[in-house]
């Protein structure tokens, strides 16, 4: 069984966040970078307790330099993400099923801890289809694109409460830490949280036929509020709908060909150029 892990540097136990005016920073860094990995590695022993026997860790967090590769457990590859020119999704047909970890709540959630959508300067809200909508979310309908389940997903209370909203057929979570605010918060001892972690990820490699796909419809509007109006004229030019003065939408009818649009590919040239389409048959 293949199984893809999606990590993001904000929610793991013991990120110490603050603003940076506008957005977030990190103040401790090379620490939370240590917990994310490790975090990651009590996962990976779970998942290979379950079944697996590939595991695909993408190092998710802008940069994607949160992840030592040097540290991580010697079953799983690393992947990193750099330039301009590569896929959106991460996700492929191949894999079983697709794990979030360090995930965190989408911008405006009061108890979410270091709350942000992709861009912590730049999007005010998201959504696709009326649905709110944050990176947990996103994650799990690009999953869903081509059949795979999302079955795990680690993050403070906030981001495991987007989870359940966003799949309420089921999807196994570990709760991290506990958000006060966007920028205070109590951790849960990660060596509670890796045993959490290892555990609950193993239970649901075992239990991998209860989790479903997120049901997708036909047609996609992906809707986005930007914080600054000179963002949305770049939208507008590119070919965005514009509904308002700081909202732009797209739409079609292949969820990954709209949401490679959010990174600046114009229509159909993302799809063409990687190959892409929906394996609607898998399941
Ligand atoms: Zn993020």
């Amino acid at each position: 069984m293949k199984i893809q892990i999606m990590t993001d540097l904000e929610g793991p136990s013991g990120t110490n966040g603050r603003s940076d005016g506008i957005g977030n920073k990190t103040v401790n860094l090379p620490i939370a970078c240590q917990v994310l990995t490790e975090e990651v590695n009590a996962c990976v022993e779970g998942l290979i307790a379950g079944g697996a026997t590939q595991i695909v860790v993408w190092d998710g967090h802008g940069g994607s330099n949160s992840i030592d590769i040097t540290k991580l457990h010697p079953a799983a590859e690393l992947g990193t993400i750099g330039g301009d020119l590569y896929p959106v999704m991460f996700i492929d047909a191949s894999y079983d099923a697709a794990i979030q970890l360090g995930a965190h709540a989408l911008q405006g959630v009061p108890d979410g801890y270091m709350n942000h959508t992709f861009n912590s300067h730049g999007v005010a809200n998201m959504w696709l289809n009326g649905e709110r909508i944050g990176e947990i979310g996103i994650g799990i309908w690009l999953a869903a694109y081509f059949r795979v389940p999302t079955m795990l997903v680690s993050g403070d209370d906030a981001a495991c409460r987007e989870a359940h909203a966003c799949l309420p057929a089921g999807v196994a979570t570990v709760s991290t830490k506990h958000g006060l605010s966007r920028y205070t918060v109590i951790n849960r001892n990660p060596v509670a949280v890796r045993a959490d972690l290892r555990a609950t990820a193993e239970q649901a490699l075992r239990n991998l036929a209860a989790s479903k796909p997120k049901p997708l419809p036909d047609t996609f509007a992906l809707t986005v509020q930007l914080m600054c109006p000179n963002s949305a004229d770049i939208w507008e030019r590119r070919g965005a709908e514009r509904l308002d003065h700081m909202t732009v939408r797209i739409c079609g009818a292949d969820l990954v060909d709209v949401w490679s649009q959010y990174s600046g590919w114009a229509p159909g040239v993302h799809n063409r150029k990687f190959g892409v389409s929906p394996d609607l048959n898998r399941r």
